[in-house]
């Protein structure tokens, strides 16, 4: 049972504010991704969870513990690297078993006890008497989940651990770590920089900038209700389409079309649209839309006929739908949509829009 608290947590080093105040509960058995921008502060909140950094100012709490200024070696949490950092000179065992043994906490028996059972759940028992040399990248990782899991931590923190592996072993191992999960079920914060990574592993996810939570949620809340314009274009590939608009009695204006705005929230508890309604006033703003949340009109009559007139740019075949850039004005956008659709450059089309699927953001 591991419940962890970040309070106003603050790490400056010399003029940077690497970590800008964050309050935080990461639930007992969560597992939690931190995703950002290299350099908004992941790593060092990681690093000050394990007590690698000292804090600026601020509390970390484990539990009922205030564990803020406790060496690492108390808090019983355990690091999963990217670089794996493992002894080349020795065996995977070894590898595994350091630390324990001069720990005095085991006794012989129980270590070879914990050793078998985690070699049984990440499959690596032909790799115990091997040197890191010996093995393939996924394999070296394995080897340091392994040294994590025999330690039955409250926490496991892992910062990028998946980042040297290669495209197909990453996704294979993400599956993995899941299935881990789901069988220790230990909390486990994992920072990651690859929105795809956070997506598909977290249960929450935290959206970090410059040293700030921009947004926690969990992955489908993030990419359909995003609170702010840097979360909207962060989450999602291909990214949020954003055009500069002026809202004037709930309808954001450009030149070459008006998208009438829903009301902003409802009356039935379900989540609000991103999208405030306002009305009265004249301002600017950024609408924003997922490429898939544009249609060509003639292959979605379904939304009846609310569409505005652009040109076709430039169109990429993604295989499984086809990408069109185009224009309206000065505005340049994208729109997913179908596969095999036959389109020129130039091409004039009908772009038609779900209501409910618009995002409203303040200009920068
Ligand atoms: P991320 O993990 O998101 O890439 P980091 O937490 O590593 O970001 O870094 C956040 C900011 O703090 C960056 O500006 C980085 O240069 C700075 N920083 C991190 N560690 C140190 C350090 N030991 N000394 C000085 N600046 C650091």
């Amino acid at each position: 049972m591991t419940t962890i608290q970040l309070q106003n947590l603050r790490k400056e080093f010399d003029d940077v504010v690497a970590v800008d105040g964050i309050d935080l509960t990461i639930e007992d058995g969560e597992f939690l991704v931190i995703v950002g921008p290299s350099g908004c502060g992941k790593s060092t909140t990681l690093r000050l969870l394990a007590g690698l950094e000292q804090a600026t100012a601020g509390r970390i709490g484990m539990d009922d513990r205030d564990v803020t200024s406790t060496e690492p070696k108390n808090r019983n949490v355990a690091m999963v690297f990217q670089n794996y950092a493992l002894y080349p000179h020795m065996t995977g065992r070894r590898n595994i078993t350091f630390g324990m043994k001069s720990a005095g906490a085991f006794t012989d028996d129980e270590i070879d006890q914990r050793v078998e059972d985690a070699a049984e759940t990440l499959d690596i028992t032909e790799l115990l008497e091997r040197k890191p040399e010996a093995m393939s990248g996924g394999e070296r990782q394995r080897i340091a989940l392994g040294r994590a899991i025999v330690r039955d931590p409250d926490a496991f923190l892992m910062d990028e651990p998946l980042s040297n592996l290669d495209a197909k072993l990453r996704i294979q191992m993400r599956a993995e770590l899941t299935r881990l999960h789901a069988e220790l079920q230990t909390t486990t914060v994992y920072v990651t920089h690859d929105q795809t990574e956070a997506m598909t592993l977290g249960e929450r996810v935290v959206v970090m900038n410059d040293g700030q939570i921009m947004q926690v949620d969990s992955p489908q809340a993030l990419y359909d209700f995003p609170e702010n314009r840097f979360v909207a274009e962060f989450i999602g590939d291909p990214a949020m389409n954003m055009i500069d608009v002026t809202v004037e009695d709930g309808t954001a204006v450009h030149d070459g079309f008006e998208i009438p705005l829903p009301d902003a929230g409802t009356e039935d508890g379900t989540p609000e649209t991103a999208v405030a309604g306002r009305s009265g006033d004249r301002h600017d703003a950024v609408l924003g839309v997922r490429p898939e949340d544009f249609y060509l009109a003639q292959e979605s009559p379904d939304l009846g006929n609310a569409t505005f007139t652009a040109t076709v740019d430039v169109t990429e075949p993604l295989g499984d739908s086809l990408l069109i850039h185009c224009s309206v004005g000065d505005a340049v956008f994208k729109i997913q949509a179908e596969p095999r659709t036959a389109l020129q450059s130039g091409d004039e089309i009908a772009v038609a829009y779900d209501p409910e699927r618009l995002h409203l953001f303040d200009p920068e």
